[in-house]
């Protein structure tokens, strides 16, 4: 499998303005380093302990996306070095990550996660429980985190208008709430939607962040 060459022929049809995290989780140091190699600097990892491991073996200006579930206690241990938080899905958890970055007077970038698919098991808020911390008094006094787009995952199923239809759907939230709490906001500005076998849907229905993982680097062995 000729990784360079998987991620060249994607970034290659993507329209200007769509960009790509290659999603590295479980794959190895050398993996990556030979797509870092190819010019590709935006990688995402879904567990806060790999994702550590592989920031401190790796050249420094990889721009580093966490994309999974994160636990409010291990924040901490990425703060120093994430560039985005895609997954952001509770008060409690945004709450975490201003008190951390805001120990080191850093500014962390951070994605909302909406529950847009079928399955009760992914994560991720709903319109209302986004508003309910936009106008949340508290928030709105965090100085070190911001928030600057949305974030979900489409049902896994072979039904490709039900997967347009979710990513719609996360594009009318991203409308939505650019209109009621971010209309003079720059920053907010991301749609992260789009993995291996849907972004391409996701491009159409406008997303600005696709996350692949085995479209580049193979299937993963758990
Ligand atoms: C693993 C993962 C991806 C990439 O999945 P592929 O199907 O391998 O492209 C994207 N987003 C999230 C949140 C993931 O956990």
């Amino acid at each position: 499998m000729d990784i360079a060459a998987n991620i060249a022929k994607i970034k290659n049809t993507l329209p200007l303005g769509v960009n790509l995290v290659a999603v590295s989780k479980t794959k190895p140091i050398a993996d990556i380093l030979e797509v870092y190699h190819s010019g590709h600097t935006i990688f995402g990892e879904n567990k806060v302990q790999e994702l550590v491991r592989k920031y401190e073996q790796l050249p420094k200006d990889i721009e580093w996306h966490f994309i999974g579930h994160l636990q409010t206690n291990k924040v901490k241990l990425i703060i120093p070095f994430v560039q985005l938080i895609h997954g952001v899905d509770s008060f409690k958890l945004l709450k975490v990550i201003d008190s951390e970055a805001k120990k080191i007077n850093r500014m962390v970038k951070c994605l909302m996660q909406f529950h847009i698919a079928e399955e009760d098991t992914k994560f991720g808020l709903n319109l209302n429980e986004a508003r309910e911390i936009l106008v949340n008094n508290e928030f709105k006094s965090f100085r070190n985190v911001i928030i600057t787009g949305v974030m979900g995952m489409a049902t896994y199923t072979e039904n490709t208008g039900q997967i347009r239809n979710e990513f719609k759907f996360l594009n009318v939230i991203f409308s939505t709430l650019k209109n009621e709490f971010f209309s003079g906001d720059k920053r907010f500005a991301e749609i992260s939607m789009g993995m291996s076998d849907d972004y391409q849907i996701a491009v159409e229905e406008g997303s600005t962040l696709i996350r692949v993982g085995s479209k580049i680097f193979g299937e993963r062995n758990y």
